[in-house]
């Protein structure tokens, strides 16, 4: 453990303050988290924490929904410039539009969506929540927002209702193609392909396995096998090498680190202990919406 390391478990003790950490971080900042998970298990971490302060190193979609679902917490953003290029392709008049156009449908938004977006919305998802969620709905009729691609996804898993889509779409695995797969097959001959639903369909339709993050962590877990081609953000293949003793994992494609997840350093995680920096601010009648839409979700599970 680095000397930065050791100070940041000391501040977290001091300080009384609980860090949340998504798979996505860099290693350093996994080992000195008191809870690593999917954006779905962070959002329940930061609903049941009693914890006065929370540090969450991920992106500002994650710790806006710590927030609202804490609104008497000091929520912290290490790195404050780290946003999620999906969350920002779709504005609350897009959402207005759609609803406009499908007056029957339920809106039903993916996590990685602005708080802003969210109090337009009757319920968020995660992606390992998401079909559940849709088949739980009452309405047959859903607009699913902003992710085109673990919306089809939803769709192909819930064909009794009927989807209207977004065009937005997560950059990092949407760029991934079914050639890659194939040359990845190639290479690693015994290894099964597991990706993320945000990647394309190509590519879902090419793999072993489709599963969120924590998803995909488990079913390395219980596989028979030893080797797996991954396609999601590499944090998760980084974690699989180091955490899960004679397993594996290659990365899909070169093009699987976002750059977000990537901007929160050990450093900023230190800073944000030491100086309470960046404090999560949002006004109360966006948290009273979006927090409807995230207890819906965490309800139905
Ligand atoms: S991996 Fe994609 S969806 Fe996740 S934070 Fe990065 S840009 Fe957003």
């Amino acid at each position: 453990m680095t000397d930065i390391q050791k100070k940041i478990i000391k501040l977290k003790e001091d300080k009384n303050a609980i860090v949340l950490a998504h798979y996505y971080q860099t290693m350093d900042i996994q080992e000195v988290a008191d809870f690593v998970g999917d954006s779905f298990e962070l959002a329940k971490i930061a609903q049941n924490t009693e914890k006065p302060i929370i540090v969450l190193c991920g992106v500002r979609f994650m710790a806006e929904s710590a927030k609202i679902l804490n609104p008497e917490k000091t929520v912290l953003l290490p790195a404050s410039n780290a946003g999620c290029l999906m969350a920002d392709m779709i504005t609350p008049s897009d959402v207005i539009k759609l609803k406009k156009e499908h007056p029957k449908a339920a809106v039903m938004c993916y996590v990685n969506s602005t708080a802003e977006t969210k109090t337009y919305c009757d319920i968020c998802c995660t992606s390992s929540s998401a079909v559940k969620i849709a088949k739980s709905l009452k309405e047959e009729e859903i607009i699913f927002i902003p992710d085109r691609n673990l919306g089809s996804y939803v769709a192909e898993q819930v064909p009794e209702k009927k989807f209207y889509f977004y065009r937005g779409f997560c950059p990092i695995h949407n760029i991934v193609s079914a050639d890659e797969v194939v040359e990845a097959r190639q290479k690693y001959v015994d290894a099964p392909v597991v990706v993320h639903p945000e990647c394309n369909k190509a590519v879902r339709d090419a793999a072993d396995f489709i599963g969120s993050t924590s998803a995909i962590i488990k079913y390395v877990e219980n596989s028979d096998k030893k080797e797996f081609i991954i396609g999601t953000e590499i944090g998760v293949v980084e974690r699989i090498n180091q955490l899960i003793p004679g397993k594996k994992a290659y990365l899909l494609s070169n093009h699987l680190s976002c750059i977000n997840m990537k901007k929160t350093k050990i450093t900023d995680v230190l800073n944000a202990l030491e100086n309470l920096e960046e404090v999560i601010e949002l006004d109360k009648d966006t948290m009273d919406k979006a927090r409807i839409t995230l207890e819906r979700m965490v309800s139905v599970n």
